[in-house]
């Protein structure tokens, strides 16, 4: 028994008894100590009340489920004249896991999902959801975000059930998620900037938002020193979704072998494959405007990727509104534009934009398909921001 002991490596605890069958250990421990610490005085008791049966799940030895069955005392403590229950290094009070392996739990799931984790540990979901919640509230910093100077804020991927969206605060610099706000309104927003401590929000001096007023006014109004950044991709976006409703509309004067052109209208230019360069190019020959509007599209997406200074940049933007404009094309982005000019612009500054939470946005989809925890948005908050810490 003493190899078991010598694994399990608990202080004050030696393995008496050890079963195995296919799936499981289960060991039996002896307590070694002489007397109980009294939690509240720290004073030694050696006033037994009464031994309690434990069983408490450990960390797996060779691939088989470990469980510790054990007793332990309640004391009385004649200093403070109460019982007390022993207070254990290896298992909280009240739990049936180990510390160790709650902390391997917890790992896992952030790794993969809860329901993976369930299902190779032959726990519940639930169970398997309220550790990696009780572990993930007690690694959260107080101050996530102290030091960072980039902010990003877009909309969460929508929870189910749900038809209002989250909003996700992001920390550029780290790839990060800061926080999720349960709704995405002005109200809300600027309630949490009002939170964050004053030595947090000084130091951020940019914010990425997609275009949604009440989020910019939230940060106009509350985080006044910082500068205002539409992110780039969202207003490319808006570019592309013009250039789609107008192939939607042109499609039945495109040839059928053209039919096909959505990928290529819409991808960059220099990624697209032979293939689609083929179809893009029957575009082209069969009708002008889509072909002017493919044009306008890949030049709006270049100013982007030059090395232009703020001025520099706006001057290109400009220019590239006049030539949509007298070209008919993309009056719904241009209205977009002009309305976000400004921020649009910052974007040449330090040049940032929130694709470093991209990876975020992929992360949240897998942890999405967690079965259980979500309609509690507490636990959903928790289950993102303790996934990147
Ligand atoms: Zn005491």
């Amino acid at each position: 028994m003493e190899i078991f002991s010598n694994i399990l490596d608990i202080k004050g605890f030696r393995v008496i008894h050890a079963e195995v069958d296919d799936t499981t250990l289960s060991l039996s421990l002896k307590c070694e100590t002489e007397h109980g610490i009294c939690p509240h005085c720290g004073v030694a008791s050696q006033q037994v009340r009464v031994w309690s049966p434990r069983l408490v799940r450990d960390l797996p030895i060779s691939g088989k489920a470990c469980y510790l069955a054990f007793e332990t005392r309640y004391c009385d403590c004649a200093t403070c004249h109460t019982t007390f229950a022993e207070p254990l290094d290896f298992v909280e009070a009240k739990r049936d896991d180990t510390i160790r392996y709650e902390i391997a739990i917890f790992e896992q799931v952030r790794q993969t999902t809860a329901t993976y984790v369930a299902e190779r540990e032959d726990l519940t979901d639930k169970g398997v959801t309220r550790i990696f919640l009780r572990q993930a509230k007690a690694r959260l910093p107080e101050q996530p975000f102290l030091g960072g100077k980039k902010l990003g804020i877009d909309e969460i991927a929508e929870r189910k059930g749900r038809k209002a969206y989250d909003l996700i605060l992001y920390h550029l610099e780290t790839g990060k998620p800061l926080d999720v706000l349960e709704n995405r309104t002005q109200a809300e927003l600027m309630a949490y900037f009002d939170r964050l401590p004053a030595e947090m929000t000084r130091n951020i001096e940019e914010v990425c938002i997609d275009m949604w007023r009440p989020d910019a006014t939230a940060v106009t109004e509350k985080l006044s020193h910082a500068t205002l950044v539409t992110d780039r991709f969202h207003v490319m976006k808006a570019v592309n979704q013009d250039l789609k409703s107008l192939k939607n509309t042109l499609k039945h004067e495109l040839p059928d072998d053209a039919k096909a052109c959505h990928y290529p209208l819409l991808k960059n230019e220099p990624d697209l494959n032979d293939t689609q360069q083929e179809i893009l190019d029957k575009v082209y020959e069969a009708s002008p405007q889509p072909k002017e509007a493919h044009q306008l599209k890949e030049e709006f997406r270049e100013i982007f990727d030059t090395n232009y200074t703020v001025e520099q940049g706006g001057q290109a933007l400009q220019g590239w509104i006049g030539n949509a404009e007298k070209a008919g094309l993309f009056s719904e982005a241009v209205k977009t534009i002009k309305n976000w000019f400004d921020s649009i612009v910052n974007y040449f500054l330090h040049r940032t934009t929130n694709g470093p939470a991209e990876g975020i946005n992929n992360k949240i989809k897998v942890i999405k398909r967690m079965a259980y925890g979500f309609r509690n948005f507490a636990n959903f908050r928790l289950r993102i921001v303790a996934a990147f810490l």
